[in-house]
């Protein structure tokens, strides 16, 4: 650890943040942040519980008359001031989450300026929350149609984007007018904490914003998504866990966003650019140490160029340099913990016990830290559980196909539909994919998609609702309409 990385490390809140003020868990539990470079721990921050969640959504309530009633300007002034600093900060902000959470510091230096768009897009979106005026069609009265803050709001955030889940639920919900409170992962509460403190210097009035770090996650939760004073539920994370906050939220009718976990396709078809297509690959694999809901799982790859496609691939994985992210050069860092090696590691050997031929990598490298090899498999067959799960983690797996059918076929077999990825030089055949393919978003000749400015968002069990974009703030607003009499009557 590096004198700067220790006092970095030091000026983070260790605090829950409700209603304004800092404070200890209410029966002092604390919980303990490692670095998966060393797995040495780096900070022990507060652990809240039951009590605690219900404080945060009571702050949240009470603030909420105020905020929702503060001009839109204003709350929008707050967003940009929080950008602004957020990006004067890049620095310190891309350290933290690489310490935290391990992605190279190249890559978390990505994620600040992304995560800090959403703070700038939102400051944009709040003056442009608008209405409708007009008369009935039978000319007999007339219709007005606006816009309100849903309300308190429960934000709850994975670990493989610290800053960007978090700014991408905070800047709408703030922007609309809701009041929240977020609970980030257990494994990575550092950056969420130094972002809160942030904005309370942006200037953000208390109980706006109030942050419970927990080791329990659904023992906070259940109180406060069965309190029927919160009206949103907006959750990024794994399917599994989706699918039972949504029974939670049935009980209350509670709104609810849903970003969850993916299998991306990767399509390569015989008439891609391959030297791109090889590019775009490494882009939506490795990024991210292959921990991101759009990472490519599935590369379907014509038998044509499937043999170049893999060679090639081959021999940039091979120079890829593996390590702490924060070293520089460094490509591929630390998965998140051992399960998380095992788990890859499990879905590898299963693919090469069916057949896959196994061209790189395979292996965990010895530690300290949880690391796997950057992989690749080829000709992985049919049956192979990695086609069917998300890998979350740096293997490329690569199975032929035949036909334009076979590959459609083939990429939309799976229950997730966040994103798919297409590499082809025919725009007629890029246009037929648009509307063949059932994922929420694609990238035709593009291996990464996400951009603050877009809705961003699954199909099928990838989730609901979308977050960025002009349809990012209405995940926070209801939709009134009031019918008047026609003036003239
Ligand atoms: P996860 O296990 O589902 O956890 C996500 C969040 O939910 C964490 O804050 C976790 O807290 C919390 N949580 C877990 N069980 C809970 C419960 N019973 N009640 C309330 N909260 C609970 O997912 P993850 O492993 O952190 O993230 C990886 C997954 O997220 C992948 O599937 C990935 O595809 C998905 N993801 C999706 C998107 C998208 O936009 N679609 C973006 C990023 C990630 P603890 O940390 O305390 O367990």
């Amino acid at each position: 650890m590096t004198d700067r990385e220790t006092a970095l490390l030091a000026s983070v809140p260790h605090q829950l943040f409700i209603g304004g003020t800092w404070r200890d868990a209410s029966n002092a539990s604390t919980l303990d942040v490692q670095d998966p470079a060393t797995g040495e721990v780096i900070r022990t921050v507060a652990s809240a519980g039951a009590e605690d969640g219900r404080a945060a959504l009571d702050a949240a309530v009470d603030a909420f008359p105020a905020w929702k009633s503060t001009p839109a300007r204003e709350r929008g002034e707050i967003l940009r001031r929080s950008f602004d600093l957020l990006t004067e900060r890049a620095e310190d902000f891309a350290l933290l989450m690489t310490l935290e959470m391990g992605k190279p510091l190249a890559e978390s230096r990505g994620e600040v300026t992304y995560g800090a768009e959403f703070l700038r897009w939102f400051s944009e979106e709040a003056v442009r929350v608008q209405g409708r005026y007009g008369p009935t069609p039978e000319g007999t009265g007339r219709a007005i149609v606006s816009q309100h803050p849903v309300g308190p709001s429960y934000l709850i955030t994975p670990w493989n984007f610290p800053l960007a889940m978090a700014t991408r639920k905070i800047a709408p919900a703030l922007a609309a007018g809701c009041t929240v409170v977020i609970k980030p992962a257990s494994l990575t509460p550092l950056t969420t904490l130094a972002f809160a403190a942030l904005m309370e210097e942006a200037g953000l009035p208390a109980g706006v914003l109030n942050v419970v770090t927990t080791s329990e996650s659904s023992a906070v939760s259940e109180p406060i998504i069965s309190d029927p004073r919160l009206r949103k539920l907006s959750f990024t994370g794994s399917t599994q866990v989706g699918r039972a906050l949504l029974k939670q939220a049935a009980d209350g009718v509670l709104r609810t966003s849903m970003e969850l976990g993916g299998n991306a396709p990767f399509v390569v078809f015989e008439d891609a650019d391959l030297d791109k297509a090889v590019d775009g690959a490494l882009k939506a694999k490795f990024r991210n140490i292959g921990q991101a809901c759009t990472a490519a799982n599935r590369f379907i790859v014509h038998r044509s160029v499937a043999d170049e496609f893999a060679r090639r691939v081959t021999e940039r994985v091979a120079g890829m340099r593996v390590g702490r992210g924060t070293e520089d050069g460094v490509e591929i860092g630390p998965l998140i913990n051992e399960d998380a090696v095992e788990k890859a590691g499990s879905l590898v050997a299963d693919a090469v016990e069916r057949g896959a031929s196994l061209l790189a990598g395979g292996s965990a490298i010895e530690g300290p830290g949880t690391y796997l090899a950057p992989t690749v498999l080829a000709n992985v067959q049919p049956g192979s559980e990695l086609l069917r799960e998300e890998i979350f983690g740096p293997v490329l797996a690569i199975a032929p196909f035949d036909s334009e059918d076979e590959a459609v076929a083939l990429a939309n077999d799976t229950e997730f539909g966040l994103v798919s990825y297409v590499y082809t030089e025919s725009l007629a055949r890029g246009q037929r994919m648009i509307d063949s393919l059932e994922t929420g978003m694609m990238g035709l000749n593009v291996g990464v998609v996400s951009n603050a400015a877009a809705p961003f968002g699954g199909w099928k069990a990838s989730g609901l609702g979308r977050e960025g974009g002009a349809e990012g703030i209405h995940e926070y607003l209801e939709t009134k309409y009031t019918l008047t009499p026609d003036p003239a009557a």
